[in-house]
């Protein structure tokens, strides 16, 4: 949305003519076919394609098991019933994240307790979680924010120290690699989402992997209306068509026709990490020698999965907000955003008593980022176009030299 009262800087076009957004699937032929086939079988949801989907996760992340969801919300959904949060258990999340991150907690009648980010990574402080551990504490949910991992060795350590279950959301994550071991294979759950501007897509979707059985086999369970057919867990057994329900699940499953897209993107999966980061190494590049602004911060021990390319704005050193610097990129046909509004600034997390001042890192940052366009269909031409306009913007509103 174009706020039309204002001008491109200096009168003139834009620097692009058509809109570029700031994140877009890439579907080729592949992924169209692979789809109409499932059209043309028999089975539109839970037939052979969903469970070679999981297979597929599961083997690509390295973890023992994947359930597939309809979407990466009710994946996290189902990970907080896994881990037996229930009325008035605290879990410990970060609030830069999506809302869905924190949302999964009260869904359960859990209480999300926000823990202040690390103002370098962006990412959740293991000392401000320890810090807020109580007898109520259940669990921790960090998020690998952008793509870069969480501090996962001292998030385990502390979740040892006091037994909770860890419950990453790492709906960036997906190909990200953390110390050698890739994301997926080193929390208790972790869940990926396949939303059209996450790193492959099946429209909307999500999944959870886990190494443990126990675990594997309620989220199973809770995304078919808590239904189970196993006969050692039957209570009664009237015969073959005998089913029966153990608890208040939901429908959370995945159709075939969205497995099928997810099956075909995944083999895509390492060209389009590969080409992200490309393109995150090219903005890298441009915008070092820039005052202005902080680039992402990058982990020697850890490849980040490149889902968003954030820049920091130094604020003292230029002449406007955040708001003006963002207007002025939007009227450059520039799609930005912002990732993201601290959770607990919504109104409902506000009517839920939490108070502004919670997570001073996570509140400064909040007013500092810009999101840049990044995904693998990104052209060099289209990447220079970001270059040129974030340099245009910038210089025009650069305190310095104009004191
Ligand atoms: C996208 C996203 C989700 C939710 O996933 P959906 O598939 O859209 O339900 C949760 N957490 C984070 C950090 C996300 O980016």
């Amino acid at each position: 949305m174009k706020n039309e009262n204002r001008l491109v800087i200096n009168g003139g076009k834009p620097i692009r003519d058509t809109y570029l957004p700031y994140g877009r699937q890439w579907i080729d032929e592949a992924d169209i076919e692979a789809v109409v086939n499932v059209l043309k079988g028999d089975f539109l949801t839970t037939g052979p394609v969903i469970s070679r989907f999981e297979q597929q996760i599961a083997n690509y992340v390295g973890s023992k098991y994947a359930a597939a969801f309809s979407s990466g919300t009710a994946a996290l959904h189902a990970a907080c019933f896994a881990a037996g949060i229930s009325e008035g258990d605290e879990v410990i999340t970060t609030p830069m994240t999506f809302a869905a991150s924190a949302n999964c907690i009260l869904y359960q009648g859990g209480k999300p307790v926000f823990a202040d980010i690390d103002p370098f990574t962006y990412n959740i402080d293991p000392t401000a979680i320890e810090s807020l551990i109580t007898e109520k504490t259940k669990c921790i949910i960090p998020v690998d924010f952008t793509g870069q991992p969480a501090d996962l060795d001292a998030i385990r350590q502390i979740a040892d120290k006091y037994n909770l279950t860890i419950i990453e959301d790492a709906a960036h994550a997906l190909g990200a690699v953390c110390k050698g071991r890739k994301i997926g294979s080193i929390s208790d759950m972790t869940m990926f989402s396949f939303h059209p501007v996450k790193n492959i897509t099946t429209g909307e979707g999500g999944v959870i992997t886990t190494n443990n059985q126990a675990l594997y086999e309620k989220l199973i369970q809770f995304r078919t209306h808590g239904i189970t057919r196993d006969p050692k867990q039957l209570v009664h057994n009237h015969g073959p068509w005998y089913y029966e329900m153990h608890f208040l699940g939901y429908n959370y499953r995945m159709t075939d026709i969205q497995a099928a897209l997810g099956l075909s993107q995944l083999r895509k999966i390492d060209g389009f990490i590969k080409k992200r980061k490309h393109l995150a190494a090219l903005y890298d590049e441009a915008f070092r020698d820039m005052k202005e602004v902080v680039l992402p911060f990058q982990k020697q021990d850890c490849n980040s999965s490149w889902h968003l390319y954030i820049i920091r704005l130094k604020l003292d050193l230029l002449k406007e907000s955040r708001k003006e610097i963002f207007e002025a990129l939007q009227e450059e046909n520039i799609g930005i955003n912002v990732h993201y509004i601290p959770v607990y600034y919504h109104p409902f997390y506000q009517k839920l008593d939490y108070q502004k001042g919670l997570c001073p890192n996570a509140e400064k940052l909040y007013e500092e980022i810009i999101t840049l366009p990044l995904f693998p269909l990104m052209t060099e031409a289209d990447i220079q176009d970001v270059i040129e306009a974030v340099k245009k913007v910038i210089t025009h509103y650069s305190a310095e030299g104009k004191a």
